[in-house]
C-alpha cells in the first residue's frame, strides 16, 4: 500500500484522504526532442528546448524522492527518452531505489546493445508506440522514413531479452481501418498488452483535430473489432481501449481523478497533475528544482485546485457519477468551453455536449481533411506541413 499519511489520521475522508495516498505512477518527460513529428503528440505546442532540460543529477534525485514518496512505477517518456545519453544513469538509480521502470519509446533510436545495457541496469518494461503497420502510412503520420522496420527490430530484441512489451497504438482517421492488422502486429511482436488509444484531442491533436477525427461508424466498428479480438486473444494479449471522448455519453475519469494517482514532470522540471495541465490558466506549477516532490503532491496549488469534488459546479456537483469520473477532463473542459471548472463536454449532461458531438461529426464527414500541422519546434506558429 503506497500511503504517505496513515488513513486513520485523516479526518474528513475526502480530499485529504485522496492526497494521503501517494501517486502510483510518475510520467517523466525526460526531453521533448524526438525524431518523429506525430500530429497528435501529447507534448505542448511550445516544446522545451534541450538547453533547459533537467540535469542527470536532478533526475536521479527525483527518482530517489519518488521512491521515498511511495511511487511504484516510473514511465520514462518524452519526446523520445532514448535521445538522452544519460538514460542509463537515470534507469540505474530508479531501479536501485526499487521503482518499476517503463521505457516509452518510438523505437527508432535504440540499438540492441543499448537495450541490453538498460535491461542489465534494471529496466523492467518497454512500451513501443506505432503509427501504423503500413509503411507508407506510418511514414506519412510520423514524417519519418523506415520507422516501422526499426520498430520491428526493437521488438525482436525485446523478445530476445525476454522483456515485457506493450504496443501503444494511437488510433485516428488515417489508421483506424488498419486496426485488425495493428492487433496482429502486436501479437507477432510478442507483446503482452496493446493500448488501442483513440486520440485525445489536446495540444497537437487539438490543432490537427479536423485531420484526425474518425467517423462515428468507424469508431463503433473499431470497438467491435477490439471486443472480438479480446475474446479471441484471451491469455495472449491484454487490451486497453481508450474510448473516444467525442462519441462518448459520459467522460472517462481523466488521470483517474485530478491529483489522485499520477504526477507528470516536464523536461524543465515542472510538476503537473496531467500532461496537458499547462493549458489551464491560473494554475501554479512547482519545479522539482525548488520544492520536494512530496510537498508538491500534498500542498502544490495546481494539485489541490481540482482534487476531489468540492470545486465542482452543477451538473457534476450533485451527480451520482461525481466520485466515478470526477467530472471528466479539466483540460478538455477548458479547451472546449473556456472554463476548466465546467463539466467535460464529453458528458451528455454538459450544455455544450451537442456542439462537441457536432464538431466531430462535421470534421469527420469532410471527404478531404486538411493537411497535418506536424509536431516540431515552432511548428504550431508557422502551421508547417509536410506532404
Ligand atoms: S507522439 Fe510521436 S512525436 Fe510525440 S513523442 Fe511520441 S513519437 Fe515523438
Ligand atoms: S455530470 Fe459531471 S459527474 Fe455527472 S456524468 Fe457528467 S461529467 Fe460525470
Amino acid at each position: 500500500m503506497n500511503e504517505i499519511v496513515p488513513a486513520d489520521k485523516i479526518a474528513d475522508g475526502g480530499e485529504a484522504a485522496a492526497c494521503a495516498r501517494a501517486p502510483i505512477g510518475m510520467l517523466c518527460e525526460l526531453t521533448h526532442r524526438c525524431p518523429l513529428q506525430c500530429p497528435y503528440c501529447s507534448n505542448p505546442l511550445e516544446l522545451d528546448r534541450v538547453n533547459t532540460e533537467l540535469s542527470t543529477e536532478v533526475w536521479q534525485d527525483v527518482m530517489r524522492q519518488a521512491a521515498d514518496l511511495g511511487i511504484l512505477q516510473i514511465h520514462l517518456s518524452g519526446g523520445e527518452p532514448t535521445v538522452r545519453k544519460d538514460l542509463e544513469d537515470i534507469v540505474e538509480v530508479a531501479a536501485k531505489v526499487g521503482l518499476y521502470t517503463n521505457l516509452i519509446t518510438a523505437g527508432v533510436t535504440l540499438t540492441r546493445d543499448r537495450l541490453k545495457r538498460l535491461k542489465d541496469l534494471g529496466l523492467d518494461h518497454v512500451q513501443l508506440s506505432i503509427q501504423d503497420v503500413d509503411d507508407a502510412n506510418a511514414e506519412k503520420i510520423s514524417a519519418y522514413k523506415n520507422g516501422l522496420e526499426k520498430k520491428r527490430e526493437l521488438g525482436k530484441w525485446v523478445r530476445e531479452f525476454d522483456m515485457p512489451l506493450t504496443i501503444n497504438a494511437p488510433i485516428h482517421r488515417l489508421n483506424i481501418e488498419n486496426l485488425p492488422n495493428i492487433i496482429e502486429f502486436a501479437v507477432e511482436m510478442g507483446a503482452g498488452r496493446i493500448e488501442v488509444a483513440n486520440i485525445q484531442y489536446y495540444a497537437w491533436a487539438l490543432k490537427n483535430r479536423a485531420a484526425l477525427m474518425p467517423t462515428r461508424a468507424q469508431v463503433m466498428r473499431s470497438a467491435e473489432i477490439v471486443e472480438e479480438a479480446k475474446q479471441r486473444l484471451k491469455g495472449i494479449l491484454v487490451f486497453d481501449f481508450v474510448v473516444p471522448d467525442y462519441y462518448a455519453k459520459t467522460p472517462k475519469p481523466c488521470m483517474g481523478g485530478w491529483g489522485k494517482g499520477i504526477m507528470n514532470i516536464t523536461p524543465q522540471g515542472r510538476v503537473l497533475p496531467c500532461h496537458a495541465a499547462e493549458s489551464i490558466p491560473g494554475l501554479e506549477f512547482d519545479n522539482v528544482k525548488d520544492r520536494r516532490l512530496a510537498d508538491i503532491w500534498l500542498n502544490g496549488q495546481a494539485f489541490n485546485m481540482y482534487r476531489g469534488t468540492s470545486w465542482m459546479k452543477e451538473p457534476c456537483r450533485t451527480c451520482p457519477r461525481a466520485e466515478i469520473d470526477f467530472g471528466g477532463c479539466r483540460c478538455q473542459a477548458m479547451a472546449f468551453t473556456g472554463d476548466a471548472t465546467n463539466t467535460d463536454p464529453a458528458c451528455k449532461f454538459s450544455p455544450l455536449h451537442a456542439d462537441f458531438v457536432a464538431a466531430a461529426e462535421r470534421e469527420s464527414g469532410v471527404p478531404n481533411p486538411p493537411p497535418f500541422v506536424y509536431r516540431r519546434l515552432g511548428g504550431a506558429k508557422t502551421d508547417a506541413v509536410v506532404d
